[in-house]
This record gives C-alpha cells, structure tokens and sequence, in this order.
C-alpha cells in the first residue's frame, strides 16, 4: 500500500490546536464515502473474511488454462481492492484521533485481515513463476480478459533467470527472518541506547543532543554555537564507530547474500531488478553528480559570500542564507495560489484539484489527538484519494499541500484509467508528479513577489534542496555503492574504513582541495548518523524523482497543450500499467541519459543568476 510521508514536523508547531467540532465540515474529511457507518464498515470487512477461501480454490491450477488464470487473478484482485478500501477507512478514522481505541482495533483487525489474505495469496506469484514462457503467451492470445494481466504476469515472469528451486528458495525464505537484524540494531541502538551529549550554547541553554536537537540546533545563527553542536554530535558517534561499522557491514553482508543466491553481478544490480531499474540509472546518477560538481561549489562560494564568512565551514552547510520572513496564506489563499500554479496542468486537472477542495478529500487542520505530518493515500480505488494535513498558515504549509495535491492527482487519474491491478505507480514515480507541483508553485510565487529579502529567503530555501535532494542524496547513493563493491571484492569492512570512505567523497563532493569548503576529519563519522543505509539502495531516488520533476515542470511550463496532455495521459494516468523507466520515457524524460541532470543543474544556476542579481543590487 502506498503511503506517502512528506513531513515529519509535529502538528501543534506554534498552532492552537482545536478539536474537531471546532472545525468547519468542509476541512474535514467525509468517510462516509468508504462507508457509511461502523457497523456498515464491519458487515463489509466480515463478508471479506468470508470470501478469503475462495482464493484458495484455485491453488495448483493456475497454469492448467488460461481461464483458471484469469478467474483466480479476478477473484483476487476483487479481494484486494474491498481489502484496501477497508483498510482505508480503519486507518484514516485511526488517524483522525489517534487517541481513540476504537479506531485502533479496527486498524489491527485489518492486519490481521491482511496476514490472513497474504497467506492465502502466496501460492500466486511462485505458481505464475513456473508457468513456462510458451504458455503464457498462448493464455494472453487466446484470453482477452487475461489482457489486463499482463504487465503483472510479465513482472513476476521476469525474475524467472533469478528463481531457484523450490528447496533453495524455501532456505532463502526462511533467513527472511534475519534479514532485518542489522537495521533492528542500528534502530534500536542509534534512537535509544546511544547516550546523548550535553552542551552548553552561548546564550547559557543547556542542549541535551538528541537527532533531533541536533536537527534544529546545526541551522542556529551563532557560528561559535554551530560548531560546538557538530563537534559534540560526531564525536559522540565517533565514541561508537566500531560498533556502527559493525552493524552496517552486517547489513551490507545480508545484501551479498541475496545478491549471490540469486545469482546476480552486483548486489546493485539484485537491489534495482526489484523494480527493474536499470544499474546504468544509478550509475549515470553518480557521474553526473561529479561532472556537475562545480555547480555545487558555485552555490557554496555563493552560500559564503552571503554569509560574510572567510571561509566556509561544514558546519556552516545548515542556516538561511537570510534571515526568514513569515509569509502566511490562509487555506483559501493556498488553494487560489495553488491552482493558478499549477494552470499550466490544464483545465481536468485544475476541475478536480477543485473538486479536491470542496468535496473534502482533505483533512485540512490540526486537532487534537490527530496524526501529525502530512500524506496522500490512494489506495481507495472506486472512490478517491484522501489528504491528510496539519495546515498552519505558513509557505512551507502551502508547498506541503501542493506536493500531497501531487501524489493524489497522480492516483486520481491512475485510478480512473487502468484496472485495478495496475492502478498503483511504482515506487521509482512516487515522487515525481508531488515534487513537480513544488517546482511549479515556487516558480509561480516567485514571480509575484517583490520585496527583495521575501525573494531571497525563497529563492535560498529552494537553492538548498537542490544541494540536499540533488548532491547530499547521491553522494550517500555513491558511498553506499562503494561500501558494497569493495566488500564484494572480498574486503572486510570496519567502522574505520567507512569513515575514511566516507570522508573522501565529503571533501570531494565539498571541494575540500579546491578551498571551497574546510571539511574536518571528524566529520567522516557521519554515514552512522543516516538510517537510509539499513534501505538497501533506496536512496538515490531521492535525487532521480527530483531530476525527473524538475524536468517535467520544465517541459511543463514551455511544452504548451501537447506537453501537458502527455503528462496526463502518459504519466499520470499510466499507474503501473508499464515499469517506471518507460512510463517516464513516455513523457521524454529519459534517465539513463544525463539530460534530466543537466536541466535541473540549469534551473540551479538560474535561481543562483537571480540571487546574485538581487544582492548585486
Ligand atoms: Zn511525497
């Protein structure tokens, strides 16, 4: 199930929280149109459990006819999609008032529902596996209904080179179970057991360092202050570096075995066949990182001289580059500003963000006891997706909702298009057509404002993500991929070797050699610090949806009506009816060429050509 997280802020960040009767109905969401009562939701979720056997009724018969084929993968899907609008309901009422137990145990029921489903399902995928290749395009040829099966039989058919006998997988099924013990262990250890430092800032606070003070405290104004923050946080985990080295190799020898038990080159290569990526995505990413590298060093000489530092610092990496102003929108503001950015995406689109708005697929405020952060879920196929907001007024608020407005236009209209069993984009997509909306909204915002410092604060907070999203993200994809080459080579891997590792592409990545920026040693300590490395290559899609939406807006907001019916109805619409590197091709966004790198490095240094226009002023 898709569930997209975009901020991870508290809900009651400076807000007057209120309850929800004080909330008028149209900021709320109407369930009603899952179900209408609890009573109608648990009459439905018991006929489900009633029908789960019938999944059954077809094991071992799958590839006997192509109607058997189609009838079970009817019947299943049917089962699946009744599944999702349950657990929909469940999860969005939990989420409301996450206080409320009610709420809670309907939410664990679905669990167990849904354990109960799986395990009924897992004869499908292996049964479909073992079909040979003859028959199954004999079934499609003389089946038309199969039809809509087809790039799900073909996913599954894909991974035939990488099957084994059922004794070997069978073995690689049951160490699933220690498969997550590396990544237990740095959670439990990172978030809980690790002792925190004390620091003492200028102004006499006392700052027990947490990740999190360590988040808020590194962007602190006081120079002398951000140092004392990041020499207290890594040499704290340096303290541990034998242990974190340990657990990551531990994590790093679990993708080595996959990878060789399933016979692939590379545990890259095993990573990225999940979804059929391919390596050439990954490694095209990491080379146009480094040739674009003086772009990035641009921004940091840029990022000095606005500062009036000597010389830059690592730990001078987190603070505005000017001093933040308060821009605040009401909700009707954000919904007025929000559609007139995102016009270029045509008249359909802008109907149903209307449609969105009015008809309450948003939970708009804070209240008491709700879930913080924001999503889009849109699991709810026969009826719509639903937002989840803790609006405050503010630009980031604005932005938020345009981004969650992304993900449930992209279900919407996938939705609305393919069947069921292909109506779920693939993880590779799912932040694409959400950054999207982000890059059209600060580029239209932009454009109506005047004042100089307002302009600059959004144009340094928006510079930034392209040094978070676009360098910091593959340089961690790069470090991770390096970590498992050499262990692949046959080197044993230590806490030590990572940090030196890690340090070199800093200083590379930072123009350490060129004077750009001074980065010390004890900073090489940092990879213990980021839990995406327990992912298994997960993270360098951070930086690839972040390329691809620049590129669409781009082609967006030049491409005309063509551009924009294409991004409808090749992109949008497409849900996982083909795999995420043609979808995006579709759309001519081609990712194993360094075109969408090269245009969003142009968008870079042109929002740095606008800053130095306004500071040159
Ligand atoms: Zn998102």
């Amino acid at each position: 199930m898709l569930l997209f997280l975009s901020s991870l802020a508290t809900a009651s960040d400076g807000a007057q929280e209120r309850t929800r009767a004080q909330i008028a109905e149209k900021y709320k969401w109407d369930l009603t149109e899952l179900y209408k009562t609890d009573e109608a939701w648990r009459m439905a979720k018991n006929q489900l459990n009633d029908r789960l056997p019938s999944i059954r009724e077809y094991e071992n018969k799958l590839g006997q006819s192509s109607a058997n084929l189609q009838k079970a993968l009817d019947n299943y899907f049917d089962i699946v999609k009744e599944f999702y609008r349950l657990y929909s309901y469940a999860s969005r009422s939990s989420d409301l008032d996450t206080r409320e137990a009610g709420a809670l145990a309907m939410e664990q029921e679905m669990s167990a529902l849904g354990t109960k489903m799986n395990t009924a399902s897992a004869f499908i995928d292996p049964e479909i596996l073992a079909i040979d290749q003859k028959t199954v395009a004999r079934f499609f040829s003389e089946n038309k209904k199969l039809g809509v099966y087809k790039q799900y039989v073909d996913d599954i058919q894909r991974r035939k080179a990488h099957t084994l006998s059922s004794a070997e997988e069978k073995v690689i099924a049951d160490a699933g179970i220690m498969a997550g013990t590396p990544g237990d262990i740095y959670g439990i250890f990172s978030n809980a057991d690790l002792p925190r430092p004390e620091i003492v800032l200028s102004g006499g606070e006392k700052v027990k360092l947490d990740a999190q003070a360590y988040g808020r405290y590194r962007a602190g104004a006081n120079r002398d202050d951000r140092k004392t923050v990041f020499e207290a946080y890594f040499s704290n985990l340096k303290t541990f570096e034998r242990t974190f080295g340990t657990q990551l190799y531990a994590q790093v020898k679990k993708d080595m075995f996959y990878k060789n038990a399933r016979n692939y080159e590379s545990s890259l290569e095993s990573a990225l066949d999940a979804n059929n990526i391919p390596v050439s995505v990954y490694t095209q990413l990491i080379a146009n990182a480094h040739k674009n590298l003086p772009t990035l060093h641009r921004y940091l000489n840029l990022r000095k001289k606005m500062m009036g530092l000597d010389k830059l610092h690592y730990y001078d990496m987190y603070p505005s580059l000017v001093k933040d102003v308060e821009l605040k929108y009401s909700v009707e503001e954000a919904q007025n500003l929000i559609k007139t950015a995102l016009k270029p995406l045509g008249s359909e689109y802008i109907a149903t963000l209307d449609k969105a708005f009015s008809s309450r697929w948003i939970d708009m405020y804070p209240t008491t006891g709700k879930r913080s952060g924001a999503y889009s879920t849109g699991d709810e196929y026969d009826v719509h997706p639903f937002i989840l907001m803790n609006y405050n007024d503010k630009y980031d608020d604005v932005s938020t909702l345009a981004h969650e407005l992304g993900h449930t236009m992209h279900s919407y209209f996938s939705n609305k298009t393919q069947p069921f069993v292909n109506s779920q984009y693939p993880i590779f997509l799912a932040e694409v057509a959400s950054t999207a909306n982000e890059a059209l909204l600060i580029d239209h915002v932009l454009g109506t404002i005047t004042d100089p410092q307002v302009k600059l604060a959004l144009l340094g907070n928006y510079l930034e993500g392209f040094r978070t999203t676009l360098f910091r993200q593959t340089m961690f994809a790069e470090f991770e991929l390096k970590i498992h080459e050499l262990a692949e080579s046959g080197e044993a891997l230590t806490g030590e070797r990572f940090s030196q590792i890690y340090l070199e592409l800093l200083k590379q990545y930072y123009g350490a050699a060129e004077g750009v920026t001074e980065v010390e040693d004890l900073y090489a300590i940092e990879w213990a610090y980021i839990p995406h490395f327990y992912y298994n290559f997960y993270v360098f899609q951070y930086s690839t949806s972040f390329c691809a939406s620049t590129a669409l807006a781009e082609k967006m907001k030049n491409g005309g009506q063509v551009m924009v019916d294409r991004y409808i109805n090749d992109f949008l619409s497409a849900g996982s009816s083909d795999y995420a590197i043609p979808i995006l091709n579709k759309v001519g966004v081609d990712m194993t060429t360094s075109v969408p790198f090269d245009l969003t490095i142009a968008k870079m240094n042109a929002i740095m050509d606008e800053i130095e226009k306004i500071i040159g002023r």
